[in-house]
């Protein structure tokens, strides 16, 4: 989020000495026999008691000046101090690309356009809104919240970090962007983009994957704020962090060159960028395969299919899906006598989740309007209805690409 178009912009900016408070030192690190960064002369650097690389100085300069100059703007969430748009935002793009959310974010604006709308909505209308973002849970929270807030706050946000992360599903990074945007708080974010930028500005040597490097990480990044911000500096600051982490410093392809910060990198001086993060402990994904029994029922009205709601847990909690099974064996199980036979099974789709490779098989069966021998709790939704329910993306597009 850039500083609002039309906001008050900060007339100057403080000199790199001013910036910061006392300095830390980079678990990690080397110690450093002067006061001079690793490039050599002409870059400024904060004398650092105790063991370690000082911090580099004047990083919080350079970024609100990039960012001013040449970071995102003109996004559907920018240019605003609203804590529920920028909250809103904040969430969709946990996981999300900025090109999905571009279309995501003003169709649910306006469905819900304050925090009162969203609590009263039905979770079934929130879900179906979100169909296709993915990270389900964060629909379920985001409508939690908003109903925590009416509750206990009068639908008002409260303004500092601290109270912020005690709504449910606001995290620290969340809340201090919240706080940071729409009230200058001097808290920095800690994302998984930013997380990259400052391990490689730090050449932060720590372990990601334990809970005492991350708390050390975030302690640097409290540390390389602007010491005194000014009206927007805050805004400009956050947002430049955002906007490097997604368009400069990239995971596989940092473009030190054209980076704002390259002069202070200790990362991009060693020629190590793509060894930050460190993280020994690296996901395991577990392949797994689904059988959907696709049923199907062409009445007078149109086609219209048979949808169960998931578990309140697991995959696609609480979204409404086709009868999942392990094997075909046991769909054609779960059917009446002499309908198995007519089932067409039709080309499986990958899919693949953060924890998990999905394989999905489609088992389509027409004509049945009652056709499970086994009571299960579900309805026929009309295809013309399906945007109207939450469903998971790929099983959306599996549905409406059906064959005739
Ligand atoms: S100089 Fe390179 S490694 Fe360092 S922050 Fe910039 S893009 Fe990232």
């Amino acid at each position: 989020m850039s500083a609002a178009p039309g906001r008050p912009q900060a007339s100057s900016h403080r000199s790199p000495q001013g910036e910061g408070t006392p300095m830390r030192s980079a678990p990690g690190c080397s110690q450093a026999s002067s006061h001079r960064s690793p490039q050599g002369e002409g870059t400024p650097v904060r004398s650092a008691p105790g063991p370690g690389l000082p911090l580099p100085t004047g990083f919080a300069t350079l970024l609100i000046d990039w960012q001013r100059r040449a970071g995102r703007s003109g996004l559907p969430w920018q240019g605003t101090r609203d804590p529920y748009r920028v909250w809103l935002s904040e969430v969709m793009l946990q996981q999300t690309q900025v090109s999905t959310v571009r279309n995501y974010f003003p169709r649910f604006l306006a469905r819900f356009p304050n925090v009162r709308a969203l609590a009263e909505a039905p979770a079934d209308d929130v879900m179906a809104l979100w169909s296709g973002l993915g990270y389900y849970s964060r629909a379920r929270h985001l409508h939690r919240c908003a109903q925590v807030l009416v509750a206990r706050h009068s639908g008002v946000f409260p303004v500092d970090a601290q109270t912020l992360q005690t709504l449910p599903g606001i995290g620290a990074s969340t809340a201090a962007a919240i706080a940071a945007f729409c009230h200058g708080e001097r808290i920095s974010i800690l994302d998984g983009n930013v997380r990259r930028v400052l391990t490689r500005l730090l050449a932060f040597e720590g372990d990601l994957s334990q809970a005492g490097a991350q708390r050390a990480l975030w302690a640097l990044a409290q540390d390389l704020l602007p010491s005194e911000p000014g009206p927007d500096d805050m805004s400009a600051y956050t947002q430049g962090l955002m906007d490097l982490g997604a368009t400069v410093c990239t995971r596989s392809r940092p473009q030190c060159d054209g980076c704002p910060v390259q002069a202070l990198c200790r990362a991009a001086q060693a020629g190590t960028a793509l060894r930050y993060p460190v993280k020994t402990r690296t996901l395991k994904r577990r392949h797994e395969s689904w059988w959907l029994l696709v049923l199907r029922d062409v009445s007078a009205s149109g086609p219209r299919l048979w949808l169960e709601r998931r578990p309140a847990r697991g995959i696609w909690a609480g979204l409404f899906c086709t009868p999942v099974f392990e094997s075909e064996a046991l769909a054609c199980a779960a059917l009446p006598p002499g309908h198995a036979g007519r089932i067409q099974a039709l080309a499986p789709v990958a899919h693949s989740l953060t924890h998990r490779e999905l394989r999905l098989h489609p088992l389509l069966l027409d004509g049945q309007p009652d056709p499970l021998a086994a009571g299960r709790e579900g309805r026929w939704v009309a295809l013309a209805m399906l945007e109207t329910v939450g469903l998971p993306a790929p099983l959306r597009q599996l549905l409406t690409q059906l064959p005739n």
